[in-house]
Protein backbone atom coordinates (compact mmCIF):
# COMPACT_ATOMS: atom_id res chain seq x y z
CA UNK A 1 0.00 0.00 0.00
CA UNK A 2 1.81 3.51 -0.61
CA UNK A 3 0.69 4.77 2.52
CA UNK A 4 3.24 2.05 4.41
CA UNK A 5 5.49 3.34 2.23
CA UNK A 6 5.51 6.99 2.31
CA UNK A 7 4.51 7.03 6.04
CA UNK A 8 8.12 6.47 7.38
CA UNK A 9 9.28 9.12 4.74
CA UNK A 10 6.72 11.85 6.49
CA UNK A 11 7.86 10.94 10.21
CA UNK A 12 11.23 12.11 9.13
CA UNK A 13 10.18 15.09 8.24
CA UNK A 14 10.53 17.79 11.26
CA UNK A 15 7.85 20.49 9.74
CA UNK A 16 4.99 18.14 8.80
CA UNK A 17 5.20 16.27 12.61
CA UNK A 18 5.24 20.22 14.71
CA UNK A 19 2.38 21.13 12.04
CA UNK A 20 1.02 17.68 12.98
CA UNK A 21 1.64 18.17 16.77
CA UNK A 22 -0.32 21.84 16.41
CA UNK A 23 -3.12 20.05 15.08
CA UNK A 24 -3.43 17.54 17.30
CA UNK A 25 -3.01 20.07 19.94
CA UNK A 26 -5.96 22.43 18.29
CA UNK A 27 -8.47 19.97 17.46
CA UNK A 28 -8.06 18.42 21.10
CA UNK A 29 -9.15 22.25 22.51
CA UNK A 30 -12.16 22.21 19.77
CA UNK A 31 -13.58 19.10 20.70
CA UNK A 32 -13.44 20.39 24.47
CA UNK A 33 -15.24 23.31 23.71
CA UNK A 34 -17.73 21.47 21.21
CA UNK A 35 -18.63 19.03 24.17
CA UNK A 36 -18.78 22.11 27.08
CA UNK A 37 -20.97 24.51 24.64
CA UNK A 38 -23.00 21.74 24.13
CA UNK A 39 -22.72 21.63 20.73
CA UNK A 40 -21.92 17.98 20.89
CA UNK A 41 -25.31 16.79 23.24
CA UNK A 42 -27.32 19.19 20.72
CA UNK A 43 -25.93 16.61 17.68
CA UNK A 44 -26.17 13.54 19.45
CA UNK A 45 -29.54 13.89 19.92
CA UNK A 46 -29.85 15.10 16.68
CA UNK A 47 -28.41 11.59 14.88
CA UNK A 48 -30.26 9.63 18.02
CA UNK A 49 -33.28 10.85 16.85
CA UNK A 50 -32.52 9.71 13.30
CA UNK A 51 -31.62 13.51 11.96
CA UNK A 52 -27.87 14.96 11.04
CA UNK A 53 -26.00 15.99 8.28
CA UNK A 54 -23.54 13.41 7.32
CA UNK A 55 -24.97 12.51 4.12
CA UNK A 56 -24.03 10.29 1.45
CA UNK A 57 -21.29 11.59 -0.62
CA UNK A 58 -19.57 14.12 1.90
CA UNK A 59 -16.58 11.57 1.73
CA UNK A 60 -15.98 13.02 -1.53
CA UNK A 61 -14.86 16.40 -0.39
CA UNK A 62 -12.46 14.89 1.16
CA UNK A 63 -8.84 14.76 -0.70
CA UNK A 64 -5.36 12.70 -0.39
CA UNK A 65 -3.70 14.94 2.12
CA UNK A 66 -6.62 14.94 4.87
CA UNK A 67 -6.65 11.34 4.76
CA UNK A 68 -3.00 10.95 4.96
CA UNK A 69 -3.50 13.44 7.80
CA UNK A 70 -6.00 11.33 9.65
CA UNK A 71 -4.08 8.01 8.92
CA UNK A 72 -1.24 9.30 10.60
CA UNK A 73 -3.56 10.07 13.57
CA UNK A 74 -4.16 6.91 14.02
CA UNK A 75 -7.81 6.68 12.33
CA UNK A 76 -8.60 3.47 10.93
CA UNK A 77 -10.93 3.94 7.71
CA UNK A 78 -12.06 0.63 7.24
CA UNK A 79 -15.82 1.06 7.73
CA UNK A 80 -17.20 -3.01 6.79
CA UNK A 81 -20.51 -1.35 8.42
CA UNK A 82 -20.97 1.73 6.77
CA UNK A 83 -24.54 3.02 5.96
CA UNK A 84 -24.93 3.99 2.45
CA UNK A 85 -27.54 6.27 2.68
CA UNK A 86 -24.60 8.13 5.09
CA UNK A 87 -21.22 9.53 4.51
CA UNK A 88 -18.81 6.80 4.40
CA UNK A 89 -16.92 8.09 7.38
CA UNK A 90 -19.93 8.28 9.59
CA UNK A 91 -19.82 5.59 11.92
CA UNK A 92 -22.00 4.41 14.96
CA UNK A 93 -20.56 6.89 16.98
CA UNK A 94 -20.68 9.75 14.94
CA UNK A 95 -17.93 11.11 12.71
CA UNK A 96 -14.78 8.60 13.11
CA UNK A 97 -12.29 11.68 11.20
CA UNK A 98 -10.02 13.72 13.99
CA UNK A 99 -9.21 15.91 11.36
CA UNK A 100 -11.91 17.03 9.18
CA UNK A 101 -12.91 19.61 6.30
CA UNK A 102 -14.01 23.21 6.53
CA UNK A 103 -17.53 22.02 5.20
CA UNK A 104 -18.29 19.76 8.09
CA UNK A 105 -16.54 21.58 10.63
CA UNK A 106 -18.44 24.88 9.53
CA UNK A 107 -21.58 24.00 9.38
CA UNK A 108 -24.38 23.99 11.84
CA UNK A 109 -27.54 24.34 10.98
CA UNK A 110 -31.06 26.18 12.39
CA UNK A 111 -31.18 23.64 15.49
CA UNK A 112 -28.40 25.00 16.65
CA UNK A 113 -28.62 28.35 16.20
CA UNK A 114 -31.82 28.04 17.98
CA UNK A 115 -30.99 26.23 20.69
CA UNK A 116 -27.33 26.98 21.79
CA UNK A 117 -26.49 30.91 22.85
CA UNK A 118 -24.52 32.70 20.07
CA UNK A 119 -21.75 33.12 22.37
CA UNK A 120 -21.26 29.77 22.47
CA UNK A 121 -21.30 29.21 18.76
CA UNK A 122 -18.87 31.83 18.56
CA UNK A 123 -16.37 30.30 21.16
CA UNK A 124 -16.27 27.30 19.19
CA UNK A 125 -16.04 28.87 15.74
CA UNK A 126 -13.17 31.02 17.12
CA UNK A 127 -11.81 27.67 18.21
CA UNK A 128 -12.28 25.27 15.38
CA UNK A 129 -10.80 28.01 12.88
CA UNK A 130 -7.39 27.91 14.27
CA UNK A 131 -7.81 24.15 13.50
CA UNK A 132 -8.84 24.72 10.42
CA UNK A 133 -6.03 27.15 9.70
CA UNK A 134 -3.91 24.61 11.19
CA UNK A 135 -4.68 21.84 8.79
CA UNK A 136 -4.46 24.27 6.03
CA UNK A 137 -1.29 24.76 6.62
CA UNK A 138 -0.29 21.20 6.70
CA UNK A 139 -2.37 20.15 3.98
CA UNK A 140 0.02 22.93 1.81
CA UNK A 141 3.23 21.29 3.52
CA UNK A 142 2.16 17.70 2.86
CA UNK A 143 1.55 18.88 -0.98
CA UNK A 144 4.54 19.94 -1.46
CA UNK A 145 6.48 16.95 0.41
CA UNK A 146 4.37 14.55 -2.51
CA UNK A 147 5.34 16.63 -4.92
CA UNK A 148 9.32 16.20 -3.89
CA UNK A 149 8.81 12.86 -3.34
CA UNK A 150 6.89 11.27 -6.06
CA UNK A 151 9.76 13.25 -7.99
CA UNK A 152 12.81 12.73 -6.75
CA UNK A 153 12.41 9.11 -5.10
CA UNK A 154 14.56 6.76 -7.28
CA UNK A 155 11.94 3.69 -5.98
CA UNK A 156 8.20 4.92 -7.64
CA UNK A 157 5.99 5.66 -4.75
CA UNK A 158 2.63 5.75 -6.83
CA UNK A 159 3.02 2.39 -7.56
CA UNK A 160 1.61 -0.15 -5.10
CA UNK A 161 3.93 -3.05 -4.40
S1 LIG B 1 -25.45 20.18 12.85
FE1 LIG B 1 -27.67 20.06 13.01
S2 LIG B 1 -28.28 18.49 11.53
FE2 LIG B 1 -26.11 18.27 11.88
S3 LIG B 1 -25.99 16.69 13.51
FE3 LIG B 1 -25.91 18.71 14.48
S4 LIG B 1 -28.00 19.14 15.04
FE4 LIG B 1 -28.08 17.52 13.53
S1 LIG C 1 -18.53 15.15 9.82
FE1 LIG C 1 -17.55 13.22 9.24
S2 LIG C 1 -19.21 11.77 8.93
FE2 LIG C 1 -20.08 13.84 8.85
S3 LIG C 1 -20.09 14.45 6.73
FE3 LIG C 1 -18.19 15.18 7.61
S4 LIG C 1 -16.70 13.56 7.23
FE4 LIG C 1 -18.72 12.70 6.95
Amino acid sequence: MIYERIKDLIKQDDEITGLMRELDTSIEEAEKVRKSTGLAKECEDCAKGGGGCCGKGMEGYYGIEIILINLLMGVKLDQPEYREDSCYFLGEDGCILMAREVICVNFLCERIYSGIPLRNIILFQEVSGIALQKLFYLEERIKKFLRRTVMTSSRPLLIAS
